[in-house]
């Protein structure tokens, strides 16, 4: 009965939330159909995972609101072929949706207790194509790279260069850009060693902190 009704809640807000704003990729919108988003939620805050917005997920950090998921997410074009490092695990919502959609998945996280909790989630939801680690995700994972894609969930004041040099030639990397409160969403191709910027619209992000982001 629960899950009848968080299936119907998930429908509608693919229905409502994702496709009427224009997200497109089929893939994506079977991913965020099937995948159980009040399971990534502290249990009393599960009934409102489907709501149209972003919501905490304790250590001050939150899950972000369904439609900028989806945005990042056909912002970087996954095939299905990519390599893929996320900075920002938090709640791992995010996460399952790139190991549904991409080859394999690398995500750092600077917060202990969300990495652990988001990799217990991971596993009992049976997802393999993911390796986590806990750090700071500015100095992206050398040891891992280069990266087709790179998707950071917390906002920079600017790209952070051993992100960038991660990147594989050709790759896109999305990223909140701007101050501590306010940003712009920057979708950054790769192109002969030169960064080409789209810019998709205006959001706001927790900051990340860290050598090459915020101050803590
Ligand atoms: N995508 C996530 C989800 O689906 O739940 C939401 C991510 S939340 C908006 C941003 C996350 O970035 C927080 O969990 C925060 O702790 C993390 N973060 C901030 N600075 C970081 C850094 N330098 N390295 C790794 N993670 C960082």
């Amino acid at each position: 009965m629960v899950k009848e009704s968080h299936e119907l809640l998930r429908r509608r807000m693919v229905a409502n939330q994702i496709r009427s704003r224009g997200i497109r990729d089929e893939r994506l919108l079977a991913a965020m159909a099937d995948i159980p988003r009040h399971r990534f939620l502290p249990p009393h805050l599960a009934d409102r995972a489907y709501d149209d917005g972003p919501l905490p997920i304790g250590e001050g950090q939150t899950i972000s609101q369904p439609f900028i998921v989806a945005q990042m997410t056909e912002a970087l074009k996954l095939t299905g072929e990519e390599k893929v490092l996320e900075i920002g695990t938090g709640s791992g919502y995010q996460t399952a949706i790139l190991c549904r959609l991409a080859r394999e998945v690398v995500t750092v996280e600077r917060v202990f207790s969300l990495c652990v909790r988001a990799k217990e989630l991971l596993g009992e939801l049976g997802v393999e194509n993911v390796r986590f680690r806990v750090g700071d995700g500015t100095m992206g994972v050398p040891e891992a790279a280069p990266f087709d894609r790179i998707i950071v969930t917390a906002a920079a004041p600017e790209v952070p260069p051993p992100l960038f040099e991660q990147l594989a030639e050709g790759g896109i990397m999305v990223i909140p850009l701007g101050g501590r409160w306010e940003q712009e969403m920057v979708r950054v191709r790769k192109e002969g060693g030169m960064a080409k910027k789209d810019f998709l619209g205006g959001c706001r992000f927790v900051p990340l902190i860290g050598q090459c982001g915020f101050t803590d």
